[in-house]
C-alpha cells in the first residue's frame, strides 16, 4: 500500500505553525509497516486543495489529510474531496442530531455553519470526534481511501489510533516495547546496540528525549502473542547489553518509578538545588502519589553541597537529593540512611548544568535507591 500525508492550512505555508501532525502521522505509517511516499501542504484554497487530492490520489492508495473540517468559511477540506470525487455533500441526519447534542450539553445553541460538520457525501463514512465537534472522513472509492482528520492534534491523533489504525493493521499486530535509558548517550546506546539497529524484525530504534534515551522495539507478527515473544527475545538481548543503564519501560515516568522505590522502603526524599534551580522538584511533583513520599524541596541560587544538605535536612525526609553550584562541573550528591553517592557532570553553559543536574541528579536518584 503506498501512502500520502496531505496537510491542509495556510498557517502552515506561512511558517505560524509546525507541520507536526506530518510528523506523528509519517511516525505510524512506518511503524505500520506502510510506505508512506509523498506529503503535500498546501494553505485554505479550494481549487489547490482540490488539485493536491487529484494528485495524491493519481499515485497513492491511501491518502491521509489533516486540516480545515472546522465550521469556517476556510475550512474547505470536506468541499475540495467532494469536489475531487465528483460528488455532493449533503446533511447526514444522524451526525446532525450528534453535533446539536454536543452543543445542548454545554448550554450553547449551535451557530447555523457548524451545520457542514454534520456533511457527508455518498461515499464517505464519520469518524466520531470524542474531543471536538469535526467529525472525520473515512472516504472508500474505487479502491482507494481518504481519510480526513481535525487539524488539532489533540484530536486527531486519538481518532487515528483508536479508529483508523486498527483498520490499517491488515489481520496483523503491531506490538512495540520502549525501554528508557539514562546515564548513556544515544550515539552510545546505538553502538552497543550494534547489528540490532539493523533488525528488520523486530525493529530496533533509538531516541533522545526529555527523560534520555528512548529505546524502541516493535514488531508485527499473525499474532499479539507471536510479535511480543520476538520482542521480549530481542528486549532480553538490548537489557544483556545496556541493562544498567534502563530506568524504566513504555508509559513509565522518571517520578512513579522514583517514588515507587520510595514507597517500597518506606522513606520520604528531600531535595535541595541550586544548579537544577527547581527542576528537580518540579519533575518529582508531576506524580500523583508524591505527597506520601516527598517532602519537598528548595532552591539556593550559588550554594555549596556542605549548606544545601543542611537545608534539606531541615525538611525532614530519609533521602536527601543535593544540585551544588558550580561553573564548568558540579558534583551532584544523593544521600540514603545507608549510604552517600556522587555524581560528577561537567556542562558548557547554566543552561546545560541546568539539564544535565536535572537527569544526573534523578539518575544518581533512582540507582542510590535501586541499591
Ligand atoms: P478546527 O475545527 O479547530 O477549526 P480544523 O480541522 O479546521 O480544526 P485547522 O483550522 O486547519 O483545523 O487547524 C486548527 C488548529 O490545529 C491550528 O491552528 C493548529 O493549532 C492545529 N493544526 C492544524 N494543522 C496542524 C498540523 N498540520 N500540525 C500541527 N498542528 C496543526
Ligand atoms: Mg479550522
Amino acid at each position: 500500500m503506498r501512502a500520502e500525508l496531505l496537510s491542509v492550512g495556510t498557517e502552515l505555508l506561512l511558517g505560524e505553525i509546525v507541520d507536526t501532525n506530518a510528523a506523528y502521522l509519517a511516525g505510524r505509517l512506518a511503524l505500520l509497516g506502510i510506505d508512506c511516499l509523498h506529503m503535500q501542504t498546501v494553505g485554505d484554497n479550494l481549487g489547490r486543495a482540490k488539485e493536491a487530492f487529484e494528485r495524491a490520489l493519481a499515485r497513492s492508495d491511501l491518502v491521509v489529510v489533516t486540516g480545515g473540517l472546522g465550521p469556517t468559511e476556510d475550512d474547505l477540506t470536506r468541499e475540495a474531496i467532494a469536489a475531487a470525487l465528483g460528488e455532493t455533500p449533503a446533511v447526514d441526519p444522524d451526525l446532525e442530531k450528534e453535533l446539536r447534542s454536543w452543543f445542548a450539553g454545554r448550554g450553547l445553541p449551535m451557530p447555523e455553519r457548524n451545520r457542514k460538520q454534520a456533511w457527508l457525501i455518498p461515499s464517505a463514512r464519520a469518524l466520531s470526534n470524542p474531543n471536538g465537534t469535526a467529525p472525520g472522513w473515512d472516504v472508500w472509492k474505487d479502491g482507494k481511501r481518504i481519510v480526513a482528520m481535525p487539524g488539532v492534534p489533540r484530536e486527531m491523533t486519538p481518532m487515528w489510533e483508536d479508529q483508523v489504525e486498527p483498520t490499517l493493521a491488515q489481520g496483523s499486530a503491531l506490538r512495540r516495547r520502549t525501554l528508557k535509558l539514562l546515564g548513556i548517550g544515544e550515539s552510545a546506546v546505538e553502538e552497543r546496540l550494534d547489528e540490532l539497529v539493523r533488525s528488520t524484525s523486530p525493529t530496533v530504534a533509538t531516541y533522545a528525549k526529555n527523560d534520555g534515551v528512548h529505546v524502541r522495539i516493535a514488531d508485527k507478527a499473525p499474532t499479539a502473542a507471536e510479535a511480543d515473544a520476538r520482542i521480549a527475545r530481542v528486549e532480553a538481548d538490548v537489557r544483556a547489553r545496556l541493562g544498567d543503564y534502563v530506568w524504566g519501560t513504555d508509559g513509565e515516568t522518571l517520578a512513579g518509578v522514583i517514588g515507587r522505590a520510595l514507597l517500597a522502603r518506606g522513606w520520604v526524599l528531600a531535595v535541595a538545588e541550586s544548579l537544577s534551580m527547581g527542576d528537580i522538584a518540579r519533575s518529582l511533583a508531576d506524580a500523583s502519589d508524591a505527597p506520601q513520599w516527598f517532602a519537598g524541596g528548595l532552591v539556593r541560587l550559588g550554594a555549596h553541597a556542605d549548606a544545601l544538605e543542611r537545608e534539606a535536612r531541615a525538611l525532614g525526609g530519609d533521602v536527601f537529593l543535593l544540585t551544588p553550584a558550580g561553573t564548568e562541573e558540579s558534583e551532584l550528591r544523593t544521600i540514603t540512611p545507608q549510604r552517600t553517592r556522587q555524581l560528577t557532570v561537567k556542562f558548557r553553559s547554566p543552561a546545560d548544568g541546568r539539564r544535565r543536574a536535572l537527569l544526573g541528579g534523578l539518575d544518581l536518584l533512582r540507582r542510590a535507591l535501586a541499591d
